[in-house]
């Protein structure tokens, strides 16, 4: 007796052929969604899919029938020169050798530049004529361009880096020498020298990875009940030695306590304190003023200097990232604190801004609402 043991598998191949009538040449052309062209042994376009109508701005009826070096452009090498082809059809046929993937420059329909990616092979025509080539085309604009971003930060952030990192190196490797004999006030000089610039690498290094945070989209403040009095007493302690004993710290008011993200609070007054020390000028006798106000419903917190101050036009250009003033090339930074100040204090419910009336100098305040509402989204 023969007995069943389980289901009838269907025999091997026809499943594949079922899939292979499902998804036929046509349809996996048509759905792809990189860009497929397929010329002729003359270079005359055959198949053109959507994807590379989406990429290039032609239709596939205008494209299929030209030549393939009129669609498929180059930009002109030379001024007034003419447009070459930017993808080997014709090498590929005549090599009869594939061409590997590599990156490039293509014109859309109406001249502007697409950055592409592009493979090419050759296909052997069925019936044993001419052989085809066929392109896989990519735009690779948007992963240039998110990769850009990334760069900009990336080399920005390694010039800054060296210069504190270079005088760190450079005073130590003084103070080690046993030859050199310094008198105290400049060995004093040599320490201040490398307590600032260990301060900037610590700001530099903290912007850099809240910035990354805001611009991936993960920054969230970690939110709790804190007095924010201490907080800002620590930053005018760390800061004090840079700021040559100019800070003047003053809380006005009576509850101090408040829901908020500390660490990123204090990242906040490092930022305005560092550049009221940063661009103060020279003038140690104008003190640089830090002052907290409780109210009834929100602590207004602002830092104030007597340096060279900001011209009331550049009161919103100031929180773009990488603004920098004209004033303020010849400073060492990369533009990105007030940015981050901005970013760090709406994540919490406030405001911040340039305080116009403050006559000379430059005062910038912020608010921190009282509040367990929800937080603002970045
Ligand atoms: P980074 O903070 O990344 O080191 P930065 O200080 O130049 O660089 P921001 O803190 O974002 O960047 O400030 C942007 C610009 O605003 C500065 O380049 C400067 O022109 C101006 N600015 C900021 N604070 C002051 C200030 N206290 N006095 C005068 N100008 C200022
Ligand atoms: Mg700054």
């Amino acid at each position: 007796m023969v007995r069943q043991l389980g289901p009838i598998m269907p025999r091997p191949g026809v499943e594949t052929r079922v899939a292979e009538r499902a998804v036929s040449l046509e349809n996996f052309v048509s759905g792809a969604s990189d860009g497929i062209v397929i010329v002729d042994s003359r270079g005359r376009i055959v198949v053109f899919n959507p994807a590379m109508e989406k990429i290039t701005g032609w239709l596939r009826g205008e494209a299929v029938g030209k030549d393939c070096d009129e669609v498929i452009r180059a930009p002109a090498l030379r001024p007034g020169g003419g447009s070459e082809g930017a993808v080997p059809f014709r090498d590929v046929m005549k090599n009869g050798q594939s061409a590997p993937y590599s990156e490039t420059v293509l014109l859309d329909r109406d001249g502007r530049k697409i950055d592409a990616g592009a493979s090419c092979s050759l296909v052997p025509s069925p019936g044993g004529g001419p052989p085809f080539a066929a392109a896989i085309v990519r735009d690779i604009g948007a992963i240039k361009g998110a990769g850009g971003v990334k760069s900009d930060f990336v080399s920005l952030v390694s010039h800054e880096l060296r210069t504190p990192l270079a005088l760190i190196k450079g005073y130590i490797a003084t103070l080690l020498k046993p030859e050199v004999k310094l008198d105290a006030s400049t060995e004093r000089r040599f320490r201040e020298g490398i307590n600032e610039a260990a301060d900037r690498l610590t700001l530099i290094v903290n912007n850099f990875l809240s910035a990354s945070r805001i611009e991936s989209g993960l920054f969230r403040p970690h939110l709790k009940e804190i007095d924010i009095r201490p907080v800002v007493e620590r930053v005018v302690s760390e800061l004090e030695e840079s700021a040559h004993g100019r800070l003047q710290f003053r809380c006005t008011g009576k509850n101090f306590e408040i829901v908020a993200d500390g660490e990123q609070i204090a990242l906040v007054l490092n930022n305005l304190v560092g550049n009221a020390i940063k661009y103060a000028g020279d003038d140690e006798s104008l003190p640089i003023r830090i002052t907290v106000g409780a109210r009834k419903n929100e602590i207004v917190i602002a830092v104030r200097d007597r340096g060279i101050g900001i011209p009331s036009e550049l009161r919103e250009r100031i929180f773009e990232k990488f603004y920098r003033g004209p004033e303020s090339v010849s400073a060492p930074g990369s533009g990105l604190g007030l940015y981050i100040c901005q970013k760090v204090v709406e994540a919490h419910g406030g405001n911040i801004g340039l305080n116009e009336d403050s006559g000379a100098g430059t005062e910038i305040r912020f608010t921190l609402p009282r509040r367990d509402g929800e937080l603002r989204d970045l």
